[in-house]
């Protein structure tokens, strides 16, 4: 999200040539609305759907699971309504075009001045942009568990050609969008519904050095988080110790005679099938030989000594001490 929003940042940036400020009324009208707003507008209500539907369905998460499920399209498509009602229908703007300054016109009026949508064109709205969605999810169901030779397959197959022929409109209808600017859906191409300014857009000053900043953390942030997994810590600790012989060879020297045969290097448990690898040290045959199968070339962690052979080890020590 974070990473879409600076990238679009960018293509306001590019888009912004030809709009420039203007105090008229006329010229929020006339100026276009950059392409990347339009379809910012769209992932905005998108969002804006997904938290009302998830936070009311956490409303419901006390109540039996699987309550919701059967009513889910509908209930979706009421919210959906709601949200239309007084945004569409009240404003003539969704909730993205308003937090963008864009406003939907009737554009089959030649008026210059700016029009809203007219009565018709928001019920045939919502019908296109609630009732699409809910006709898609609840059509899944609708067929379900239904004699094969029915009529209902026949409106089944025809509901299916006529998606198929909705898809390729759109495309075609978003390739124009991209060209032209105008109309990214087909629902307001239909309509005649055009996007445009509320206010008259203002001269916009971009902060590039804030956008770039963001895209070159982002870019830092996710490589560390490729990088991370393939970094072994222990085996990067091992590595500075012998480096540094000093760091911790004098406090390993003092406990090595008290702890070290009872102790695993890796886990620093009483060793359950203790093995070595050569070094002095005590492993855990269960520690070593998973962390040699996940490592090619695993070292003691305490003295760095690489394993060349397992061996497993009798600790009579420790075992003539409970005689
Ligand atoms: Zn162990
Ligand atoms: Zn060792």
């Amino acid at each position: 999200m974070q990473k879409r929003v600076t990238v679009s940042l960018f293509l306001l940036a590019d888009e912004a040539g030809g709009a420039g400020p203007s105090a008229e009324d006329s010229s929020s009208v006339s100026t276009p609305v950059l392409r990347v707003s339009q379809l910012d507008a769209f992932e905005l209500d998108a969002a804006l759907e997904q938290l009302l539907w998830s936070q009311f369905y956490q409303c419901f998460q006390h109540l039996r699971p699987g309550l919701l499920t059967p009513f889910e399209p509908e209930l979706k498509a009421l919210l959906q309504l709601l949200l239309w009602r007084f945004t569409v229908y009240s404003k003539s703007a969704t909730v993205g075009q308003a937090l963008l300054n864009i406003r939907y016109k009737n554009d089959l009026s030649q008026a210059q001045r700016y029009r809203p949508m007219s009565h018709q064109q928001k019920l045939w709205f919502a019908l296109c942009t609630v009732g699409e969605k809910w006709l898609k999810e609840r059509s899944h169901g609708l067929f379900l568990n239904r004699p094969a030779d029915s009529h209902v397959h026949k409106v089944r197959r025809i509901l299916a050609a006529l998606g198929g022929l909705a898809k390729v409109a759109s495309l075609l209808n978003f390739l124009y969008f991209l060209q032209w600017g105008r109309f990214p859906t087909l629902t307001e191409r239909l309509l005649g519904v055009r996007a445009v300014f509320t206010r008259p857009p203002g001269p916009r000053d971009m902060g590039f050095q804030h956008a770039t900043r963001e895209l070159l953390w982002h870019g830092f942030a996710e490589f560390l988080i490729f990088l991370f997994p393939l970094v072994s810590i222990r085996r990067l600790r091992a590595a500075v110790h012998t480096l540094l012989p000093w760091a911790e060879i004098k406090g390993d020297s003092r406990s090595l005679g008290a702890c070290l045969p009872a102790a695993c290097a890796i886990c620093s448990e009483w060793p359950t099938m203790p093995h070595t690898i050569g070094c002095e040290h005590v492993f855990c045959y269960y520690c070593v030989k998973s962390h040699a199968i996940a490592e090619m070339c695993f070292s003691c962690p305490k003295c760095g000594l690489e394993l060349k052979a397992l061996e497993s080890l009798k600790m009579q020590i420790e075992m003539t001490e409970f005689h």
